[in-house]
C-alpha cells in the first residue's frame, strides 16, 4: 500500500523546498496518523516531531481540545467572505490578540500564509507613507540572512541566496544591514557591544536613506531560516529608537518566533517588557506578523496587527486611500476557531510558565549529551528553540542527518550544518530525552 502511495505522490505531487530527483534515493515518508508529538508512518513507525512540522504545531497532532472546537465550528459556519461580513471567531480572535499586545496593536488584517502577511505589512507601510504625502518612502530594509517568505514580494526582504537567486530578475530587492550574530563577534566583544556595532550600521544606513525607506522588517530575537541566529534584544531596542528618530516603520515578523516560541507570547515582550506593563522599556513595533503556530498547526492562517496611527491613515472617504488587499479565505472561521482554541490552551495551561521548565530541561539534556561532542559548536537556546552548528560537516550533512534521524525515531531537518530542535510544547521528560538521544545517534551516523 505504502509503496504505491509513494509512487503516486512522486508522480502527482510537486513537493515544496525539494529537488524532486533526490527522491530517487531518499524515500518520501508516508504519514498516516498523528498523536501528540508523534507522527506515525504507514509501516507503524513512530517519529517524534522535533520541528513541529515546520514550526507550526504547538500542542501536538490531533489535539483533542482543538479538534473539539473545530468540530463545533464545522457544524456552525465553515466560511463566509470577510468583505462586508463578519463572524464571531474573527472578532474574538482580533480582540484577544489586541489584548495580548496591551492594546497597542489593535487592528488585525488577515491572510492565509506567512509570506502574504509579510507582503501585507510591506504594502501597508508604503501605502501609509503615500497616504501621508510621502510616496517616495517605499523601500524596505531587512537584516542580513533574513527570511520573510518566498513569494515574489516577500523575496524582496528575504536574504537567503538559495531561495532568492533564481528569481532575482523578478524581485525589486530591498537593502540589508548587519545582524548582530554572536558567532561573528570580535574577540572580547560583549553581546551589548555587538548590538551597538550593528545598530551603528543601521543608523548610518537610515541617515543616508530614511527619506526613501518605508520600513525595517526583522525576525525578533531569532532568525529562523538563516540557521537559528540568536541575537541580543538590545539591538531591537536600539533599532526601535532609530526607526522612531528617522520616521521609518518597524515590522516585527513573529511568524516563527511568536506564539510562545521564544519564552514569551510575543518575542517583542523580551524587548519592551510584558505587554500588560504600562511603562515599556521601548516602543512596540508598528506591525506584528503572525502565522505558523497561531492556528496550533491546524489550518493556514496569518495576520498583521497594526496600530491606531497606521489604521487612521487609511480611514477616509476615498477608496484609493483604503488598504487594498484581499484573499479569498481572509479570516476563515475554521482557521480563526483553531486559533481561539490555541489561545485557550495558552491561558488554561499557563503555557508560557510551564514551557520555562520544559525549555530548561531540553537545554540541560542537550548540554549533557551534545555539549562536549567534539563536532558541536555554538550550542544555543532561546525558549523552545535549541540549535547547534556541526563542525567539519560533510556537504550532504543535512540529508544524512535527516535520514539517520528517521531511523532513530525523530523528525529533524538541519539547515545546512545547523541542527535545531523546535518541538511542540507538549514533550514530557522522556520525550525530551528521546529527542536528544536520537539527535546524538543521528549526529554520529551523519558524521560516521
Ligand atoms: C515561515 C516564515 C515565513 C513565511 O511563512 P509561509 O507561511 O511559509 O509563507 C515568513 N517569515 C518567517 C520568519 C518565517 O519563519
Amino acid at each position: 500500500m505504502s509503496d504505491t502511495l509513494l509512487q503516486r505522490s512522486l508522480a502527482a505531487v510537486w513537493h515544496p523546498c525539494t529537488q524532486m530527483k533526490q527522491h530517487e534515493t531518499l524515500p518520501l515518508v508516508p504519514i498516516v496518523r498523528g498523536e501528540g508529538a508523534w507522527l506515525i508512518d504507514a509501516g507503524g513507525r513512530r517519529l517524534l516531531d522535533g520541528i513541529s512540522s515546520w514550526w507550526v504545531n504547538l500542542f501536538g497532532h490531533c489535539n483533542p481540545r482543538i479538534n473539539a472546537a473545530l468540530r463545533e465550528q464545522l457544524d456552525t459556519l465553515e466560511h463566509v467572505l470577510l468583505a462586508g461580513f463578519t463572524h464571531p471567531p474573527v472578532v474574538e480572535l482580533s480582540e484577544r490578540l489586541a489584548a495580548l499586545t496591551g492594546g497597542r496593536l489593535g487592528h488585525a488584517f488577515y491572510a492565509s500564509d506567512g509570506a502574504s502577511a509579510t507582503e501585507i505589512a510591506l504594502k501597508m507601510s508604503a501605502h501609509y507613507w503615500r497616504n501621508r504625502g510621502e510616496p517616495q518612502k517605499c523601500r524596505f530594509l531587512s537584516l542580513e540572512g533574513s527570511y520573510h517568505g518566498e513569494t515574489v514580494g516577500a523575496l524582496a526582504v528575504t536574504d537567503v541566496a538559495l531561495f532568492r537567486d533564481a528569481y532575482a530578475p523578478l524581485v525589486k530587492p530591498g537593502r540589508t544591514v548587519p545582524v548582530p550574530d554572536p558567532r561573528r563577534a570580535q574577540a572580547g566583544e560583549s553581546a551589548a557591544a555587538l548590538a551597538r556595532r550593528a545598530a551603528a550600521a543601521l543608523e548610518a544606513h537610515l541617515e543616508a536613506h530614511h527619506h526613501e525607506t518605508a520600513a525595517l522588517i526583522v525576525e525578533p530575537l531569532v532568525q529562523g531560516a538563516a540557521g537559528m541566529v540568536m541575537y541580543d534584544a538590545e539591538y531591537l531596542r536600539l533599532a526601535r529608537a532609530l526607526c522612531d528618530r528617522f520616521r521609518v516603520h518597524l515590522i516585527a515578523d513573529e511568524i516563527a518566533v511568536g506564539c510562545g516560541r521564544t519564552g514569551s507570547f510575543f518575542a517583542w515582550e523580551q524587548v519592551a517588557g510584558p505587554a500588560a506593563q504600562g511603562e515599556a522599556a521601548c516602543a512596540w513595533p508598528d506591525f506584528i506578523c503572525l502565522s505558523k503556530g497561531i492556528s496550533g498547526g491546524y489550518l493556514p492562517l496569518s495576520l498583521v496587527l497594526s496600530t491606531d496611527e497606521i489604521y487612521r491613515a487609511f480611514y477616509d472617504d476615498s477608496s484609493a486611500r483604503a488598504f487594498l488587499h484581499s484573499h479569498s479565505y481572509t479570516g476563515n472561521p475554521l482557521a480563526c476557531r483553531a486559533a481561539l482554541a490555541t489561545l485557550d490552551i495558552f491561558a488554561a495551561d499557563d503555557v508560557i510558565t510551564t514551557n520555562r521548565a520544559r525549555a530548561q530541561k531540553m537545554g540541560e539534556l542537550a548540554q549533557a549529551q551534545l555539549g562536549a561532542h567534539p563536532a558541536v559548536r555554538h550550542l544555543r537556546q532561546t525558549g523552545m528553540i535549541l540549535a547547534f552548528d556541526v563542525d567539519r560537516a560533510p556537504a550532504d550533512f543535512a540529508r544524512r542527518f535527516f535520514a539517520a534521524g528517521l531511523e532513530h525515531g525523530v523528525l529533524l531537518r538541519p539547515i545546512g550544518n545547523t541542527v535545531y530542535f523546535m518541538p511542540p510544547y507538549v514533550l514530557d521528560e522522556a520525550e525530551l530525552q528521546h529527542l536528544v538521544d536520537a539527535a546524538a545517534a543521528a549526529l554520529a551516523a551523519a558524521l560516521g
